[in-house]
């Protein structure tokens, strides 16, 4: 038994076990234009992995084998999948809500200048990662003119109603800059909506703070600065029992590139698949199966359930 698991024991828990699946996360590849130094799945402009149109045809499948479940696109950046568009048309005329993770800056790179458009008349929902208002902090993370270039991306968004309008969502991604939790979300959310209007005249329509997970690149930093074990005391330290209903692998399935399922996106980072028999490829998704499947879990969930929790869709309380 790990360490999560012995934690969630003395709150009677045997184990994590899935609840719903309302959301199918799809990793479209590990190509980005950027490289981030918090990265957990370490893309960057060298990497080639991508998922093929055959796999993207077997998730149609398997979006059409359950109940409009939320298709949330992530990578690598997901729009450089040269079948990006065509997977996202695919699944609108399905009739599946679409969500995608975009780092912004893609946005102004040659070959995207419709895509901001093209989200919008596929009526899809963005989820952007802009992890400080500060440039300072947004280009130490994520590289020199990342924030300029956010910025204008924002910029483009809004005009066309983006993050403005109630049904052109747009959330934005708040990650600390170093090895501690997020501050509280609803306040910081204040300070973003106030800093980028007055700014920049810049609006979103909310806030997530996520946790930096000690995997990946991340963890390379710790590891360059010592900061480990220290980051991974306050993970435990913070436990918070609270958060367990909300874990996002208790709510969704992540598929990878490849075809493989995973309980998380954390979990693909550690190549650590569906497991205790639930079906590990898309091939063999099975929704009945993976709903009452028992979640792969490590030491790395601690930065799920420390403090207000973390998961993809941000604080979890
Ligand atoms: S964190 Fe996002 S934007 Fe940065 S390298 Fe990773 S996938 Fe790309
Ligand atoms: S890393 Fe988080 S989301 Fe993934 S299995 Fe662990 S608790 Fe669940």
């Amino acid at each position: 038994m790990n360490d999560f698991e012995k934690q969630l024991a003395t709150t009677s828990q045997d184990g994590l076990y899935s609840l719903e699946i309302q959301t199918l996360q799809v990793n479209l590849g590990l190509r980005c234009n950027q490289q981030c130094r918090h990265c957990h799945l370490e893309a960057s402009p060298d990497r080639t992995e991508r998922m093929e149109w055959d796999t993207m045809a077997l998730v149609l499948e398997a979006a059409g084998s359950m109940r409009s479940p939320l298709i949330d696109l992530t990578g690598g950046a997901p729009e450089v999948n040269p079948h990006f568009r065509r997977f996202v048309k695919s699944l609108r005329q399905a009739g599946h809500p679409v969500q995608v993770r975009t780092n912004l800056t893609v946005l102004l790179e040659p070959g995207m200048e419709e895509m901001p458009q093209f989200y919008r008349d596929q009526e899809v929902q963005l989820v952007a990662s802009l992890p400080c208002y500060l440039e300072e902090n947004v280009c130490m993370q994520r590289g020199e003119g990342v924030y300029g270039k956010s910025i204008a991306a924002i910029r483009r968004l809004n005009a066309l109603g983006y993050g403005v309008h109630a049904d052109l969502p747009l959330l934005l991604v708040y990650n600390p800059g170093g090895p501690f939790l997020p501050p509280d979300q609803s306040s910081l959310e204040t300070d973003y909506r106030k800093q980028l209007a007055e700014r920049f005249d810049l609006f979103f329509t909310r806030l997530l703070t996520i946790a930096n997970m000690p995997i990946g690149r991340f963890l390379a930093v710790l590891r360059r600065q010592e900061q480990e074990k220290n980051y991974l005391e306050l993970l435990r330290e913070s436990f918070n029992p609270q958060t367990l209903d909300g874990l996002m692998c208790r709510h969704q399935i992540s598929i990878a590139w490849d075809g493989t399922l995973y309980d998380c996106d954390f979990n693909y980072a550690l190549s650590l698949p569906v497991n205790h028999g639930a079906p590990d490829h898309i091939r063999h998704f099975n929704p009945a199966n993976l709903l009452v499947r028992r979640i792969v879990t490590g030491d790395h969930c601690f930065g799920c359930t420390a403090g207000a929790g973390s998961s993809c869709g941000g604080a979890l309380l």
